[in-house]
């Protein structure tokens, strides 16, 4: 059968050819998920010290479980998207509670668990314990929209059940987590996005009919998103004696992370200077570049401001350059502007 030839080439390619990725070396189910999560936010590569921080300063999921949300944002600072890692947390505790400290086996029971789609639970349920399940992500989506030659638009929910009813009967009855591992491989190495697939070095060239219709390039199809709204922001560093003021976000976006001062509008200098001599003996104000985040449904358009100030208000919560580069989780959106705050501080 055409489907299990499929896959005995691809997980011979697979075994000759997979990456030497920490989180293979050991794959446990803490492992895999918390690799799993950190993936679907960044590139192999920028995951790696992620994860190996992760692990080190968390071995178990005990530790997860009872971690400070301060020493967790800190962990995920820079990957974004840090709901992921407050439900990591909330998961942990619910295992602590329920499945002794581990994560359960099942894809159904993975599922029911914070923050644990289809995607997530299937790869722990095939790779950790060997059930046989798929694990089906926008790479795979793609890999297999080339191979079969089908314009779906892969963003659709009714597209992704097509796509696993039919990887479904690719599965193997044995080693179901390297024939999942194999396919993201596959699309990471080879059967790459945005047009530009490596057909050449492909080991399962002779099975694809997008390579063998002259499509491949074309393919997946994706709806084009939505545009973003955007919102104007100043950020201002406000600064004396090599620390800085920073605030902790109370909700929205990014809650419970560490944020400079904020107002939400773009102001000029005099407006600025306005709004903080009520608290502050301004000594000088410098403006920053401006600067621009994306997020998934929106994008901040910031206006930045250094503040050189005589003396902090009493309530202030002030960091040094140490604390900034230690405690303190402030979000990737602010990038720009704690470089500039950190060779400041020295
Ligand atoms: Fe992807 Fe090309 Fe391989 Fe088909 S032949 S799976 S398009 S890399």
């Amino acid at each position: 059968m055409k489907e299990q030839e499929f896959t005995k080439d691809l997980l011979y390619w697979y075994n000759k050819n997979k990456r030497d990725l920490p989180w293979r070396k050991q794959a446990t189910s803490y492992y895999v998920w918390i690799s799993e999560i950190m993936l679907q936010q960044t590139r192999v590569e920028a995951v790696k010290p992620y994860f190996l921080r992760f692990i080190q300063e968390l071995p178990t999921l005990f530790d997860l479980a009872n971690a400070s949300d301060d020493v967790l944002h800190k962990l995920w600072q820079g990957l974004g998207y840090y709901n992921r890692v407050k439900n990591m947390k909330k998961c942990a505790q619910i295992c602590v509670e329920k499945y002794q400290g581990n994560l359960p086996s099942t894809y159904q029971e993975l599922l029911e668990l914070p923050g644990i789609g289809p995607y997530t639970a299937g790869a722990i349920a095939s790779i950790a314990f060997d059930k046989k399940v798929v694990a089906i992500d926008g790479n795979v989506l793609r890999v297999f929209s080339r191979i079969l030659c089908l314009e779906d638009d892969i963003l659709k929910n009714s597209t992704k059940k097509k796509f696993q009813a039919i990887i479904e009967t690719y599965l193997p009855d044995e080693d179901c987590g390297d024939f999942n591992q194999a396919l993201m491989e596959l699309g990471a190495m080879i059967c790459i996005p945005n047009g530009a697939p490596l057909c050449n070095i492909c080991p399962v060239q002779k099975y694809c009919k997008g390579y063998k219709e002259g499509k491949a390039h074309l393919l997946p199809i994706k709806t084009i998103k939505k545009g973003r709204r955007q919102e104007d922001k100043t950020i201002v560093l406000i600064v004396s004696n090599h620390q800085v003021v920073l605030h902790k976000r109370k909700e929205g976006l990014l809650q419970g992370l560490y944020e400079y001062t904020t107002f939400s509008k773009k102001m000029s200098e005099a407006e600025l200077k306005r709004e903080l001599m009520i608290d502050y003996h301004i000594e000088k104000i410098q403006p920053l570049p401006e600067a621009k985040h994306v997020f998934s449904h929106v994008e901040w358009h910031m206006q930045g401001y250094l503040v050189e100030v005589e003396a902090f208000q009493k309530e202030d919560l002030t960091s040094t350059k140490q604390q900034l580069e230690t405690i303190y989780a402030i979000p990737t959106a602010f990038k720009e502007y704690t470089k500039v705050c950190l060779s400041y501080l020295k």
